[in-house]
């Protein structure tokens, strides 16, 4: 079959996947730097899902009030229930300022404050005086519009550079060589039908998340996981994948976002009562306590029967008393959304909202440099030669077990930046790229061709239909060992299922059947090691609340999970330490205590 197909070889220092907020930042990074650099898309760069991003990107710029890196280190550990690397938080909360520093200066119009600096908002789990103190003003926005302003900035400046776009090319898998490494990806025009291999020295996954896994998600149809498809399928595992954030207010029954934004410019959340519950739930910082925190107490409000709704099944968000001008100066979005997605109008009636899947805090184990790491004899912290990741798709990691609201967008341009510092110091451009073994993309290849002409009796979006609802029904906000099992043996007879799935289209062109199974193939291995990380993991922490196991279990689970899949869908676990030492001598571990707000 391989033979039948046009492929077209390239030849490149780095290619990077993915021209999201990530993707690009690391993109023009590795033109400046005069690598020659592809940047390969299966969507146009600026119809990315960063492009969605409402409330804002943080930083210790201090602007509204004083603040200090870290602070918001501290921050960030405590939001991560003590799963984060501290060595690589400090590298990411202190690279933040001149982060956004340097977007000021590429163009990005954030809003201003009255003397004209970055205006800055506060966020859930953002504090000042190591928590003891007020919230901190620290995300910085433009408007409820921060990633479109980001995204279109950052495409500007990848056309300044040299570095040459494949747009509308969808990556199928990675070219890996004999002795492990990464030497390039295998990609499919879909405009013409070509098959291309880009053969690289370094090869960069910015493929975003797969919250395309359940049901209700906030992200795009396109988040579909596909760079830690590739890695599962070149053998080597993906990290803490069971834990999976939960956006508190995502519109009741559309699945779209209200940020977080909106709470913090005075906005609450009520029960059927009319109760403020989150003053129960949280005393201190109330509805902007951490997201896992919100998601869970509007879940027991409607599991304890104070839903509102015909079905008791949502919670209201009011919005109402707050000032026309702020609703139209600083959410202006959301009253759009809301009025389209709800038929609600902010100013007089309040928003219908559930939690819903909006980020993936596992994914590609990477190092702060963006080095994709493995564990190999012994060694966890192994480097994959020729393989990068940055952005969703990987996991540093930064977040551990809950992300921080406007911690990822950050995550997006330090690492980003960082991937192309890197090969700048890695990759040598005089040296010759090393060729690839003649039949190195064969079973890439033949896998396409397989599921191309796929001819079952179950089609692509029925397996993805029942893949959603299991994950939504066993695998979201509520977690029991029970309830995870079943979830788990139900995901295995949609696996089972793949061997009669069913494709239409044979063309190569504008296959978008083929596609979306593809896609599916890439969720559903996701989806299993989330499933599987989370029935393993006996402890609740973080976006992981298990109602047998309560209590965070620093003794037994202080580490990260580490998932590889098998041919078969069995999922096998390893582990690796939490590093708990911080990068530099400027600042103290922050030792475990009890994650209160
Ligand atoms: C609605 C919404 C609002 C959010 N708001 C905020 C916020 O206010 N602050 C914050 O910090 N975070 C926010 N987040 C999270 C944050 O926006 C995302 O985590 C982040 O944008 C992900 O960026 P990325 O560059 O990793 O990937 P994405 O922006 O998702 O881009 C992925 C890229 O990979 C490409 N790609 C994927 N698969 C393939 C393939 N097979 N072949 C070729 N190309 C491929 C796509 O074409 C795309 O260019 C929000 C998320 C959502 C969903």
């Amino acid at each position: 079959m391989t033979n039948s197909y046009t492929i077209v070889d390239h030849t490149y220092d780095v290619v990077v996947v993915g021209a999201g907020g990530a993707g690009l930042r690391a993109t023009f990074g590795l033109a400046e730097k005069g690598l020659k650099t592809a940047c390969v898309t299966k969507v146009f760069p600026t119809r990315s899902h960063t492009v969605a991003a409402q409330g804002g990107i943080s930083a210790s710029l201090g602007n509204m009030g004083p603040d200090d890196w870290r602070w918001h280190m501290y921050d960030t550990v405590k939001g991560s229930d003590w799963l984060g690397d501290q060595d690589a938080i400090e590298y990411m909360v202190r690279e933040a300022v001149p982060a956004i520093i340097e977007l000021e200066h590429y163009g990005v119009p954030f809003s201003r404050t009255e003397d004209g600096k970055i205006y800055q908002r506060p966020f859930g789990g953002m504090t000042t005086e190591y928590g003891e103190g007020p919230p901190a003003q620290r995300t910085c926005a433009a408007a409820d519009r921060t990633g479109h302003a980001m995204l279109h900035t950052l495409y500007q400046q990848s056309l300044k550079h040299d570095a040459e776009f494949f747009i509308e090319y969808f990556a199928i898998d990675l070219i890996m060589g004999e002795d492990g490494s990464c030497q390039g990806v295998l990609a499919w025009n879909l405009d013409d039908g070509t098959l291309h291999r880009f053969i690289a020295k370094q090869t960069v996954l910015a493929t975003g998340g797969y919250g395309r896994i359940f049901f209700s998600a906030t992200s795009a149809h396109t988040c579909t996981g596909d760079g830690g498809g590739m890695v599962l399928r070149a053998g080597l595992p993906l990290q803490d994948c069971e834990f999976v954030q939960f956006h508190p207010t995502g519109i009741y029954g559309a699945g779209c976002l209200i940020t977080e934004g909106v709470r913090g410019e005075g906005g609450y959340l009520t029960n059927s009562e009319g109760e403020r519950f989150m003053e129960r739930y949280a005393p201190s910082a109330k509805d902007l306590a951490s997201r896992d925190v919100v998601s869970r107490s509007m879940t027991m409000e409607i599991r304890e029967g104070r839903g509102v709704g015909a079905n008791k099944d949502h919670i209201h968000l009011h919005l109402e008393h707050l000032a026309p001008e702020v609703i139209h100066e600083r959410l202006p979005g959301i009253a759009e959304t809301a009025k389209i997605f709800a038929g609600v109008d902010v100013t007089k009636e309040p928003i219908p909202v559930i939690p819903t899947c909006h980020y993936n805090m596992g994914g590609i184990q990477t190092n702060y440099h963006g080095e994709v790491v493995t564990l190999k004899d012994g060694n966890p912290d192994q480097v994959v030669p020729g393989l990068m990741a940055a952005g969703e798709a990987a996991c540093v990691s930064v977040h551990g077990a809950n992300r921080l609201g406007s911690n990822s967008l950050l995550d997006l341009v330090v690492f980003g930046r960082s991937v192309a510092n890197r090969c700048a110091e890695t990759v040598d451009p005089n040296e010759a790229t090393r060729p690839i073994a003649k039949d190195a993309t064969d079973a890439a290849i033949d896998r396409f061709d397989r599921l191309r002409h796929a001819k079952g009796s179950t089609t692509t979006a029925e397996l993805r239909g029942r893949m959603q609802r299991i994950m939504q029904n066993n695998c979201a906000v509520f977690r029991t060992g029970e309830v995870l099992h079943e979830g788990v043996e139900e995901l295995k007879k949609v696996w089972a299922a793949k061997d009669d799935i069913k494709v239409s289209d044979r063309g190569m062109v504008w296959n978008s059947d083929l596609v979306e199974t593809l896609e599916f193939e890439n969720l559903i291995g996701q989806a299993m090691v989330t499933i599987v990380g989370a029935e393993n993991r006996k402890e609740s922490r973080g976006a992981q609340a298990r109602e047998d196991y309560p209590d965070r279990d620093d003794e037994n689970w202080m580490k990260h999970t580490l998932a590889w899949i098998g041919e078969d869908g069995n999922v096998t676990l390893d582990y690796r330490p939490v590093h708990m030492q911080p990068m530099s001598n400027d600042v103290k571990a922050v030792p475990p205590k009890a994650r209160v707000y």
